[in-house]
């Protein structure tokens, strides 16, 4: 079935990539929303909408498409815990597909590092280390909290166990801290490892893209699942028939 789709944050590197994705998937761009455009006009022609612009969007984004019964896919990341929960909330009122990372994968790393952390003793310290291009805004990565979520679970840890980077006379590392590091510099499209050492040997587990269309394929996907679907919150997993 071929779908009209709005873009928000069409005129961003993601936005473009997506507008692509759509073609490719042989439906149609009914809207490309950008800073200054009429958010509620564009998602009221769409049959599904696609956010990626900025944390601060997602709030009005969200509640329009609960007002007007839209399905949306939102892949922005940046958002602060309580940005989260308020919007986890709005985001319950229609078809929302949420995830930091849309590529398969990403996906298969996360499931692929929830399996290492919870046959792992905390002997294997668990460090985090992503990169992505000078231009990012947010950090750590969305797709970098996905994999801490993926450590911090099976292993009985929470936010508050996150290292993030670190600096001067730290003392010697707890077994129960995740470091979490974030490298910023030229084109990079996003690296993520996983590294879990023990004294006397480690484990990486590394995923590295190459191509924002691995990100937009996998939303264009989710907006056509989302169509007709209950109001709730969906990850990429239930897209892809893993959940
Ligand atoms: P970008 O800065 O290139 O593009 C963001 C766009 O959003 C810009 O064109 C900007 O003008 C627009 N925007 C800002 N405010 C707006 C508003 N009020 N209404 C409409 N548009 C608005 O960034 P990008 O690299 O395209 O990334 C966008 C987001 O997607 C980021 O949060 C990034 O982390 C995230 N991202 C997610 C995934 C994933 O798979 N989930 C992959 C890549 C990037």
């Amino acid at each position: 079935m071929s779908l009209k789709i709005c873009i928000v944050g069409a005129k961003g590197r993601m936005g473009q990539a997506i507008a692509a994705a759509v073609e490719e998937a042989g439906h149609t761009v009914s809207g490309g929303v950008d800073q200054g455009d009429d958010l509620r006009a564009g998602i009221a022609a769409a049959d599904a909408v696609i956010d990626f612009s900025f944390h601060t969007v997602t709030e009005e984004v969200f509640s329009l498409c609960a007002e007007l019964g839209k399905p949306v896919v939102c892949g922005t990341t940046g958002h602060s815990q309580e940005e989260k929960a308020k919007l986890l909330e709005i985001a319950a009122k229609t078809a929302t597909v949420w995830a930091g990372n849309f590529s398969i994968g990403v996906n298969l790393l996360c499931y692929l590092v929830e399996k290492a952390a919870g046959i792992l003793p905390l002997e294997y310290n668990a460090e985090i280390v992503e990169m992505h291009h000078r231009l990012k805004k947010d950090a750590p990565s969305g797709t970098a909290l996905m994999l801490a979520d993926a450590v911090l679970e099976p292993r009985g840890l929470n936010y508050d166990d996150l290292r993030h980077g670190r600096e001067g006379i730290t003392g010697e590392r707890t077994e129960r801290e995740v470091g979490m590091h974030s490298l910023r510099g030229g084109d990079v499209v996003g690296d993520h490892t996983v590294i879990f050492s023990d004294v006397g040997e480690r484990v990486e587990l590394t995923h590295k893209a190459s191509s924002r269309a691995i990100f937009a394929r996998g939303a264009v996907r989710a907006a056509a699942w989302s169509v007709g679907k209950e109001p709730g919150i969906y990850g990429i997993r239930e897209v892809l028939g893993l959940a």
